[in-house]
C-alpha cells in the first residue's frame, strides 16, 4: 500500500454517492490525480474544507488502483471566499479549468503549481486587476505548459530591432517587418505590449499584479492571447467561459 504526502489544489469536486465526493486535484508530487474524499459532504467530515472548489491543502493520499483516496488533510489556505465574488469566481474557475484540462494526469508541473496557488491568491485582494492578472496568468501558462509565444526577436529570420514587429500566432510569436510579408493573419501590436509581454514572462505574478497598464494594451494583449489559446490548447471548451467575456465587455 502506498501512501505519500503532498500539497495540492482542488479543480474540480464531483458529488458521488451520497456524501462522498472524487476530486481533481492538482498536486505539487503527482501532477493532476484524481481522488476518493470519502464522507467529505458529511458536515463534520475533516475533509470538508479541504474538499471544496480552490482549496489548497496538504494532502495524505493513499493509492487505489487507478484512484487515490484522501485519508487526511490539512487546509493551506481555502480560497472559498472567492466563491462570494462573482468577478473572482469567474476568473477563479476559468483558471482552473485552463490547468484541468491542459495538464495530463500524473505530469508534474511545479512552476504552474505555484502559479495557480499565487494568482487565486491574488483574486482575494480587492485593489487588483483581475483582468490584467488574468492575462498574465494566461502568458505565464503557455510557457510553462511548453506553449511560450517568442517576443524577443522575429521567429522567422531572428532579428531583434524592427519598428514594426506584428504577431502571428500560428507562427508562435513576432515576426519582423520584413518577414511579415510572408504571412497571413498577422496582428498589429504596440511595442508597449511587447516589452509588457516580455515582462510577464520573465517575472512571477505577485511582482507583474503590481505593474500599471492601460486598458488599452490589457485589450491588446487579450486579443492576442485569446487567438494564441483557442490555437494551441486545442480540445478546450472555451464556450463554458462565456460568462467571463460577458463580465469582461462591463
Ligand atoms: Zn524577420
Amino acid at each position: 500500500m502506498i501512501i505519500l504526502n503532498t500539497q495540492g489544489i482542488v479543480l474540480k469536486a464531483v458529488r458521488y454517492k451520497d456524501n462522498d465526493l472524487i476530486l481533481t486535484i492538482f498536486t505539487r508530487k503527482l501532477g493532476k490525480i484524481a481522488a476518493l474524499a470519502k464522507g467529505a459532504k458529511k458536515n463534520k467530515s475533516s475533509l470538508l474544507s479541504s474538499s471544496q472548489l480552490f482549496s489548497y491543502s496538504n494532502y495524505t493520499l493513499k493509492r487505489q488502483g487507478n484512484m487515490y483516496r484522501v485519508n487526511q488533510s490539512d487546509i493551506i489556505k481555502s480560497f472559498y471566499d472567492l466563491s462570494y465574488d462573482l468577478e473572482a469566481f469567474s476568473y477563479a474557475t476559468y483558471i482552473t479549468k485552463l490547468v484541468e484540462s491542459s495538464t495530463l494526469e500524473n505530469q508534474t508541473n511545479n512552476r504552474l503549481f505555484v502559479l495557480l496557488a499565487q494568482t487565486l491568491y491574488l483574486y482575494t485582494l480587492d485593489n487588483i486587476d483581475k483582468q490584467f492578472v488574468t492575462r498574465a496568468f494566461e502568458l505565464k501558462f503557455l510557457d510553462y505548459i511548453g506553449f511560450k509565444p517568442i517576443v524577443n526577436r522575429c521567429v522567422n529570420c531572428g532579428e531583434k530591432n524592427s519598428n514594426n514587429f506584428v504577431f502571428n500566432a500560428y507562427e508562435g510569436g513576432t515576426l519582423c517587418e520584413s518577414c511579415s510579408n510572408m504571412f497571413n493573419e498577422n496582428k498589429k501590436i504596440d511595442i508597449t505590449t511587447i516589452k509588457l509581454m516580455e515582462y510577464i514572462l520573465s517575472n512571477d505574478i505577485l511582482r507583474c499584479s503590481k505593474a500599471k497598464v492601460s486598458k488599452y494594451i490589457t485589450y491588446e494583449l487579450q486579443s492576442i492571447l485569446k487567438q494564441y489559446l483557442m490555437i494551441y490548447l486545442d480540445g478546450v471548451n472555451f464556450k463554458s467561459l462565456n460568462l467571463l467575456s460577458e463580465l469582461e465587455k462591463e
